[in-house]
């Protein structure tokens, strides 16, 4: 579904709405006791990736699309969005090391 922008002349006020292209004007926005108006925005489009050599097996790649599933087919990931795994059990402390620990600071501040 498209999101329209919102346009208040009174007050300046913008509001994007979120809606089918069935409903889009259907029971818009009021702003300073009338209703906004819709503006005609540019769509927001990125560049596509530059074409690459595979370092896995030579191929070209050539969009975002082909990168993803390039790099899900070799299992290889780039470096930098690596997932960083958190061990879940905590490793217990050998016993007593506490009590060294809270007298070595004891030690230091006498
Ligand atoms: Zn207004």
């Amino acid at each position: 579904m498209p999101i329209y922008a919102m346009y208040c002349h009174s007050c300046q006020h913008e509001e994007d709405i979120y809606r089918s292209i069935a409903k889009m004007d259907d029971d818009l926005p009021k702003c300073c006791g009338s209703t906004m108006q819709r503006r005609i925005v540019a769509p927001m489009i990125s560049d596509d990736i530059q074409p690459y050599k595979s370092m896995c097996d030579g191929s070209w790649i050539t969009s975002r699309s082909q990168h993803r599933a390039h790099l899900k087919q070799h299992k290889v990931i780039e470096v930098g969005n690596e997932k960083i795994q958190v061990p879940k059990k905590q490793v217990a402390a050998p016993a007593g090391l506490k009590d060294t620990l809270i007298r070595v600071a004891n030690d230091k501040l006498k």
